[in-house]
């Protein structure tokens, strides 16, 4: 995967193309606007991006900073696009 970098959210699949993982695969820290998830601390297992969301959606999948909130926003859409690798 090396020479791609990341820049949707592993956990709520939020994208605003911001990079949470460089080229080389190493995490940047960013916090997800959307979940509150930081790239590099849950979402670096499969288990730990499941069980974030599970909480993040049992929470009633509420955005962390509403004002990045994109108008017309939809949650379904969002995890919709989730790659398998990450469900
Ligand atoms: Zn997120």
């Amino acid at each position: 995967m090396e020479g791609k970098t990341e820049t949707a959210c592993r956990i709520c699949e939020y994208d605003d193309g911001t990079v949470l993982y460089d080229e080389y695969g190493c995490a940047l820290f960013v916090i997800c606007p959307c979940c509150y998830s930081e790239a590099g601390v849950e979402d670096c297992r499969l288990s730990g991006v499941r069980e974030s969301r599970r909480l993040w959606l049992a929470s009633g999948g509420k955005w962390h900073s509403p004002e990045c909130r994109p108008t017309g926003w939809d949650l379904e859409k969002q995890l919709a696009n989730i790659p398998a690798a990450w469900r």
